[in-house]
């Protein structure tokens, strides 16, 4: 009975395994440098893009530092201490109430190209921008097809910038985009689209998803996603397939027939 299915990027539509693209000095620190900071700050999170800074320092043999009074800003990055200088790293947001002009322009053009910025700043200016990027499922393109053909409306929702958001749901032929959502936000957006008498199913593998797939009329998570996820969720789809989406869809109705 589901109206629309609403899908997770990171780890739903795309690989959630993502890689660095390009690393951009904003300061006379070098790559090197800049890297070594940020793979410091990142040694302490778990998420995708962590793992990605992480693994691209330990190839370049990049020393990581000593870190203090670390913590974790939901839904926008990063923030710690070396060498007793505060370093803060995530996305746009992380820009806020900073003394020196940063010109954004630049970043949002890079997002639009697929590629997902981390910012470094210090206490008052851009040190460094790491891009990362992520890979599509093969299984989307054609999952989306399908599920239009079931007669689903197909809606992405992602914590990410909308350019980025936007770059994966075309490719994809997804076409309405929510971006940069807190994770708080996930649910809102669930119960927005109840309210508005629409029937959702949601698709995510995150802990962020979690609230968001509990609340949605069907929630889905992917197997290769976390507990909370699978948890949350009513239904999983085995190894993380979102190529079995409609297949879910057909199945159901299969099942009430
Ligand atoms: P998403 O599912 O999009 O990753 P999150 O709420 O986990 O949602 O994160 C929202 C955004 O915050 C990410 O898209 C990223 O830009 C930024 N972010 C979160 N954690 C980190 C991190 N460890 N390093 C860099 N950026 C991060
Ligand atoms: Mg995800």
């Amino acid at each position: 009975k589901a109206t629309v299915m609403v899908v997770d990027k990171t780890g739903t539509i795309t690989k959630g395994k993502p890689e660095v693209t390009s690393v951009t000095s904003f300061s006379d620190l070098d790559e090197t440098e800049i890297l070594s900071i940020l793979s410091t700050l990142e040694s302490k999170s778990e998420h995708p893009i962590a793992h990605a800074i992480q693994t691209y320092a330990k190839e370049k043999d990049i020393q990581t530092k000593s870190i203090s009074d670390f913590s974790i800003i939901e839904g926008v990055g990063l923030r710690g201490s070396i060498d007793g200088v505060t370093f803060t790293a995530g996305n746009t947001r992380v820009l806020k109430g900073m003394s020196e002009d940063f010109d954004v322009a630049t970043v949002e053009q890079e997002a639009s190209k697929g590629n997902t910025p981390v910012i470094l700043r210090n206490e008052t200016q851009v040190i460094g921008v790491v891009y990362v990027a992520d890979k599509i499922k093969e299984q989307a393109i054609q999952s989306v097809e399908k599920l239009h053909l079931l007669g689903k409306k197909v809606m992405m929702l992602t914590g990410d910038m909308q350019g980025t958001g936007e770059y994966i749901a075309q490719k994809v032929g997804i076409d309405t985009v929510i971006a940069q959502v807190m994770p708080e936000d996930k649910l809102r957006v669930i119960k927005d689209l109840q309210t508005q008498g629409e029937i959702v199913a949601m698709a995510g593998d995150g802990v962020n998803d979690a609230p968001a797939l509990a609340q949605a009329n069907v929630g889905i998570a992917m197997g290769s996603g976390t507990d909370v996820a699978i948890e949350s969720a009513g239904m999983t789809l085995l190894a993380g397939d979102i190529g079995k989406l409609p297949e879910a869809v057909k199945l159901s109705r299969i099942t009430m027939q």
